[in-house]
């Protein structure tokens, strides 16, 4: 048994991080037994549910969508919002009789959740059901935790800094679309976030790792990859090797792949250099995503964001001159402690300037253990909610305007799924990361085709493909 503790949780040392070879076991006790996994929160966790599910096929499972019929069933949990932790405990509760019926029902609670010492209390005590309790620092022990499984609670979190672990299998969702881990954890610690407690310290795979799997992607057919880690742009601090991620993005890009993308930027580690990389490569996307959390820069300081709203503005323009086809996404908090009228008002001008193509909105959630869960919260939930309602309504106005721009005219899209919109149509995203539900396309799975806008909507476009015909 390893409980977390989230003192340990924050410390950064000088310890050297370790690469470290997965041996990935391969075992049929599990043939014709089922696992369904549900996944809460961000890219990173998604992309572990990734790791998940190779790690359960592995031992002979297979998935299924239906948790009744599961023989495992694993969640992913996510720890950055209060409702993401009541959705977890929410669904421990409604599948809790699935066990009482059959008692070799597997359960597994993984991810960020665990790492907090109250959500592995809470699960020893009320949630003795749970079987298997790990960490985001031990996915990929897993796979052994399963096979020595027994009647008692196994409860497996690390609170440490982290390694770098390489050799992972993933059952990836897509065919076409791939992520790919650059980096892990989080130095920043902004002062709601507890990202830097449950993912550690910050710390890079090496480039020729990263190069080496893009490259086999590329071999296998994706189209695109998606470089990811918690703050991108601080790849290759920690490693001392005299390369950025400017220079990371400029090597994925030479390996011809057809699209990539990056999340998340934070807007203080934005360099110059990695504008003028994502402006001369045609296959690096022109999408950023920026998170502004507010455009008071009382509120920034508060959440230990390290820029100014004078700074985030800067840096939005240098974006858009040099990259003037950029779309940009944002994230904003509203209601952060002590957020006057007056700072939310700076929030909705920022937002008037920078015209986003998108943003994720939230009202402040405070999180055990960080520093602004020590403040006192004077704003009523009604004002949050008040300015979250106003706050929406102008987002989605610019996102609709955004879109409309693209009426009529003809982009490049990857085409990656099914529509929800209709049988006969399909949908993919434009290189600015807009959705488009296409027409006549069915055929085009994997493809990057030209389609004309007919439509724009707040969240999608819609529009049909187009065959150019030579003479
Ligand atoms: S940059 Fe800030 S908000 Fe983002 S993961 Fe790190 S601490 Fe959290």
């Amino acid at each position: 048994m390893n409980y977390p503790n989230l003192k340990d949780a924050k410390i950064r040392s000088d310890k050297e991080v370790e690469t470290i070879m997965v041996s990935n076991i391969k075992s049929d006790v599990f043939k014709d037994k089922k696992f369904y996994i549900r996944t809460y929160g961000c890219q990173m966790n998604v992309h572990d549910s990734e790791e998940i599910k190779a790690i359960l096929t592995n031992l002979g499972f297979t998935e299924t969508s239906n948790y009744e019929e599961a023989d495992l069933i694993a969640i992913n949990t996510c720890a950055i919002r209060e409702n993401a932790h009541d959705k977890v405990f929410g669904f421990l509760g409604r599948i809790k009789h699935l066990k009482r019926e059959n008692p070799n029902l597997i359960v597994c609670v993984g991810g960020c959740m665990p790492e907090l010492e109250s959500v592995t209390n809470m699960l020893k005590e009320k949630y003795p059901f749970v079987n298997i309790v790990f960490g985001t620092h031990n996915i990929n022990d897993l796979g052994q935790m399963i096979l020595d499984y027994t009647d008692k609670q196994d409860i497996e979190v690390y609170s440490i800094e982290g390694d770098i672990y390489e050799n992972i299998e993933y059952n990836r969702d897509s065919k076409y679309t791939a992520w790919v881990n650059i980096m892990y954890g989080c130095d920043k610690f902004c002062t709601y976030c507890i990202v830097p407690f449950t993912r550690g310290k910050e710390r890079s795979r090496r480039m020729e790792d990263i190069i080496n799997e893009v490259k086999e992607l590329k071999n296998a057919g994706y189209k695109e990859v998606t470089l990811l880690g918690q703050n991108v742009n601080a790849y290759g601090k920690d490693l001392k090797l005299n390369y950025n991620f400017a220079n990371l993005l400029e090597n994925v890009a030479k390996t011809g792949i057809a699209r990539i993308r990056f999340v998340t930027s934070h807007p203080w580690d934005f360099t110059n250099e990695m504008i003028n990389t994502i402006a001369r490569y045609s296959n690096i996307m022109p999408h950023i995503h920026l998170p502004l959390q507010s455009g008071s820069s009382k509120i920034l300081r508060l959440m230990g964001r390290r820029y100014t709203k004078e700074e985030y503005l800067a840096l939005y323009h240098r974006i858009k001159t040099c990259i003037p086809r950029a779309s940009i996404t944002t994230d904003i908090i509203v209601g952060f402690p002590n957020e006057s009228d007056e700072d939310f008002r700076e929030t909705l001008r920022v937002v008037n300037e920078c015209q986003f193509d998108g943003a994720f909105t939230f009202i402040y959630s405070p999180r055990e253990g960080t520093p602004a869960a020590r403040i006192k919260d004077t704003i009523p939930l009604e004002v949050k909610e008040k300015r979250l309602q106003e706050l929406n309504e102008l987002v989605n106005d610019y996102s609709l305007k955004a879109n409309q721009k693209y009426l009529g005219k003809i982009v490049k899209v990857l085409v990656i799924d099914k529509s929800e919109k209709g049988e006969d149509k399909v949908c993919g995203y434009t290189e600015t990361m807009k959705l488009v539900n296409i027409e006549g396309a069915v055929e085009d799975m994997g493809k990057i085709i030209d389609v004309e806008i007919t439509d724009a909507k707040s969240f999608s476009l819609d529009g049909k493909k187009v065959v150019f015909v030579n003479n």
